[in-house]
């Protein structure tokens, strides 16, 4: 008895308790920031888990939303699990609805290059995808209302940095409507312009095919996820704000997106704190910063210091001297590792009020 017990007792503790490490993205007035990643792979295509292992990853590290996207044309593991387009998804519905983690039922096209891999997402059935003609593929999951977007734009293939015909004719058709401006490890600059010249929704997906090992996602080391700012936490709500375009990538130490969401993270999550001492013309600040990102600041305007790193989920003091002496002190910066453009980063304001008890 008590031998078994004593095998028992591990396994119970290990089943009945995980962690969850959350990302720190404060909400925009209206919209939940939900932490997305909606480009992954499992063992059903070229991936080396289980489906379940993404739903269990993803809870892990503090996501909210994530689809599995296996290739559809491409099934390497074929021989030892057969192929079945809806069953990574089926696999894995159960344990992300007790782990209150949504999760899209998605694939991805993956026809030879041009025109490039798309993912399809909020499909009800991946099988009418398998159909031998490209624009077909992309028309049987419009059908279906699904969200399309252009896949890691200049990783390979003819269409590398180029917008070809193909491209004309389904961004004309209305047929896909966002670009991963980030994929894994590697930003295009290419897809960004694209973005924000042809009015596409900004994506960042981390594109993981092998275990993703990652125990905590911090400004440093953490996978490539996009923020999505959705009216609420369903998947209707999620697809509105993909249409809508309100997205921000967090990929390594940037956020990418327009400047309206940008401004919006920066100002919930930056806020010059009490007390604000001024002795003669010295300022000391407290400067917090409540989100999972740095944020790197240089001087735009004539007050503050040349330079300041806000590190994530921390406060800063800084000190500064001023010539000037009236209050309040506005202290233009440009946080250069949000990115509204391609090496362009936002402009921001911080107002300093008075100094406490004055
Ligand atoms: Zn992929």
């Amino acid at each position: 008895m008590l031998a078994i017990t004593g095998l028992l007792l591990p396994f119970s503790s290990a089943l009945g308790q995980k962690i969850r490490h959350e990302i720190q993205f404060p909400d925009l007035p209206g919209y939940q920031t939900l932490k997305c990643d909606l480009h992954m792979h499992t063992v059903f295509s070229d991936g080396n888990v289980w489906p379940t292992v993404r739903v269990d990853e993803a809870w892990r590290q503090g996501l909210d939303v994530i689809s599995i996207t296996d290739h559809i044309e491409y099934q390497p593991h074929k021989d030892d699990v057969p192929t079945n387009h809806n069953r990574p998804y089926e696999l894995a519905a159960g344990d992300a609805e007790s782990h209150g983690l949504m999760l899209l039922r998605g694939a991805e096209i993956t026809r030879d290059t041009p025109p490039g891999h798309f993912n399809a997402i909020f499909l009800q059935d991946v099988n009418p995808l398998d159909t031998p003609e490209f624009l077909e593929a992309v028309k049987a999951a419009n059908q279906q209302d699904a969200f399309v977007f252009w896949n890691h734009q200049g990783w390979k293939g003819e269409e590398k940095g180029r917008w070809m015909d193909v491209h004309t004719t389904m961004f004309e058709g209305k047929m896909f409507q966002g670009m991963e401006v980030c994929n894994g490890e590697t930003y295009y600059p290419t897809a960004h312009r694209w973005c924000l010249e042809k009015n596409l929704t900004m994506l960042g997906n981390s594109d993981i095919h092998d275990p993703g090992l990652l125990r905590q996602s911090t400004s440093s080391n953490h996978r490539t996820i996009t923020l999505i700012f959705a009216k609420e936490r369903t998947p209707e709500s999620v697809k509105e704000a993909l249409l809508a375009g309100r997205t921000v990538v967090w990929y390594k130490d940037q956020l990418i997106g327009r400047s309206e969401y940008l401004e919006g993270l920066f100002h919930g999550a930056v806020k010059v704190r009490q007390p604000i001492v001024r002795r003669g013309r010295n300022v000391w600040l407290q400067i917090a910063n409540g989100c999972s990102a740095d944020v790197e600041l240089i001087r735009s305007g004539g007050n503050g210091p040349q330079s300041m790193t806000l590190p994530a989920c921390t406060t800063a003091l800084v000190r500064f001297s001023t010539a000037t002496p009236e209050t309040p002190l506005d202290l233009q910066y440009m946080a250069t590792n949000l990115l509204v453009a391609p090496e362009t980063g936002l402009p921001v304001k911080l107002e300093v009020g008075p100094p406490s008890g004055s």
